[in-house]
């Protein structure tokens, strides 16, 4: 099978397959159709790989469906022992999942090594660890035993979000497969290489043929066909909400399959009076503009309290303008900020910034495109950078407030009271996540209590960890990834109602 060859940092270079990984086999698409891959910081074409279409989406569901029972069988050690093994070629591979990550989603190789890939092997080997201890209950019934047994779906859909590929996959797939079953994952068409790779690694850790299956796609075609298909009982969705709402309208018209969904967010981030502010300050910088702004959990509106608002304002200024000095090729040591995902992106977030001045919003800082300083970005071709920028002077109704924008805009807003914060905080569709800075542990108390979110991070931002369940509330979506709570997303439950018969 064809492969691509990439050249990750320092000119090192490596092959990832083209193909449609099923049944442990890299193929061609049924109707050979590709998806072409471009490189959104130089703008290049990085290759092709093969796209698939309900026809695959298909194929896929009948050889996950044929690997089922004997995946089901498989004890638990041995699936720990093949969760673990991924974690651990994942580790050992690090450094290409890291250069994949730069080279078709513009992230910033430092950040992934660290941040993303760390995580992902943490998940996998925390589920690893739980598949040999999902079991149920076991009761006295009227004249007889019940037993209550948590059982997988069987073959279910994993529908992943460009924005970080890798660890939103493993989030998904370490408990799917934990608790029994068998996955078709959709990559994301705007970087489906860690998809590719990872094909790769789950051969080699030496899972049965049919257990994971990866197809790279268009989310109108591959994934729509998972969201309709009929033997598939489950699907796992990340992404926005507009697409979150298709997924649900198509499971709900085909064969009510169970949903969970991963959506949008516009969190809230609260600084008090009595913060520390020179960590307020990192933190909410860092909330507001990490991967420019294009993660789920981004605290893109700023709440702060009127006795500590300008001091706050400086400290958080000089911290977010800084990183315009380190923009640059994502593979690149010491880049801290790459180029937007896309050009479509780009100019989506350039609307929004426009939107805010037309709206009356008055420009903090940034609000402007800015230019790779090394000049070796092909500007007609590349996606392209946005300075991080924020708003001040807004009010709860303007669009910059309400919408998504997924990119490194923010808002900053004075308030008063708790009350007040509190109220405004919730005056959103949204409920992802939030953050509190405070050093009152009351005060903490009382508004994580009263704020709508499924996530909240007292005194940090966005801290994902393999032990906590992660999702949102409201047009957030439901459900959770990572936790031992996920895995009651994965089973679903049979009673059986064992009758004793009278013998002799
Ligand atoms: P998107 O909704 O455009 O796409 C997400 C995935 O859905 C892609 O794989 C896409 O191909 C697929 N898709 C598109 N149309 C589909 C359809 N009709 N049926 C089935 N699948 C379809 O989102 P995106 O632009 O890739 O990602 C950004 C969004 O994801 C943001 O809104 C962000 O907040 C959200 N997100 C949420 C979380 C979370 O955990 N809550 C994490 C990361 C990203």
């Amino acid at each position: 099978m064809p492969a691509l060859t990439l050249t990750g940092r320092g000119g090192r270079s490596f092959e990832v397959p083209t193909g449609l990984f099923i049944s442990n086999q890299f193929i061609d698409s049924i109707n050979r159709t590709t998806l072409d891959v471009y490189n959104p910081y130089s703008g290049a074409l990085l290759g092709t790989v093969s796209a698939g279409e309900s026809a695959d989406i298909d194929l896929a569901v009948q050889e996950a469906s044929k690997a089922l029972p004997t995946w089901r069988r498989l004890p638990g050690t041995e699936k720990e022992r093949l969760l673990y093994r991924l974690a651990s070629l994942i580790a050992r591979d690090a450094d290409d999942f890291a250069a994949i990550h730069a080279l078709d989603a513009g992230m910033v190789y430092d950040q992934v090594r660290a941040l993303d890939i760390r995580n992902a092997t943490d998940v996998l080997r925390h589920f690893a660890g739980w598949a040999d201890k999902i079991s149920g209950r076991i009761t006295d019934i009227t004249n007889g035993t019940g037993y209550v047994r948590r059982e997988p779906f069987g073959v279910c859909g994993l529908i992943i979000p460009w924005n970080a590929p890798l660890m939103i996959t493993c989030w998904k797939l370490g408990p799917a497969l934990a608790s029994g079953n068998v996955v078709i994952i959709k990559s994301p068409e705007l970087a489906p290489l860690c998809g590719q790779k990872l094909g790769q690694l789950i051969a080699e850790a030496g899972f049965p043929p049919g257990v994971v299956n990866i197809v790279p796609g268009h989310g109108a075609t591959a994934g729509q066909a998972i969201a309709e298909h009929m033997q598939i009982r489950k699907v796992s969705f990340t992404g926005s909400t507009q697409t979150g709402r298709k997924v649900l309208q198509a499971a709900a018209s085909s064969n009510l399959k169970k949903v969970t969904l991963e959506l949008g967010g516009k969190g809230a981030s609260i600084v008090l009076k009595d913060a520390d502010l020179a960590n307020a300050a990192f933190w909410t910088s860092m909330g507001s503009s990490a991967n420019n702004g294009q993660i789920c959990v981004l605290g893109s509106r700023i709440y702060v309290q009127d006795e500590v608002y300008d001091d706050f304002v400086k400290e958080f200024s000089v911290l977010s303008t800084q990183g315009t000095a380190y923009i640059g090729n994502p593979l690149d040591a010491g880049v801290a900020k790459g180029p937007m995902i896309s050009r479509s992106q780009h100019a989506r977030v350039m609307s929004y910034i426009d939107a805010g001045l037309h709206e009356g919003a008055q420009l903090l800082f940034g609000g402007k495109q800015l230019h790779d300083p090394m000049g070796t970005a092909d500007e007609n071709h590349a996606s392209g950078f946005i300075a991080n920028t924020v708003f001040v002077g807004v009010t709860e109704d303007m669009e910059i407030v309400k919408e998504e924008i997924f990119g490194p805009v923010a808002t900053i807003h004075r308030f008063s009271t708790e009350a007040e914060v509190i109220q405004k905080a919730n005056a959103s569709e949204y409920g992802l996540s939030a953050s509190i800075f405070s050093r009152d542990i009351d005060r903490v108390q009382r508004l994580s209590s009263a704020l709508e979110a499924g996530q909240m991070f007292v005194n940090c931002w966005g801290t994902p960890s393999a032990n906590m369940p992660f999702g949102g509330t409201k047009a957030s979506g439901f459900g959770s990834d990572m936790g031992v709570e996920a895995l009651e997303g994965w089973t679903t439950l049979k009673s059986t109602y064992h009758w004793h018969m009278h013998g002799e």
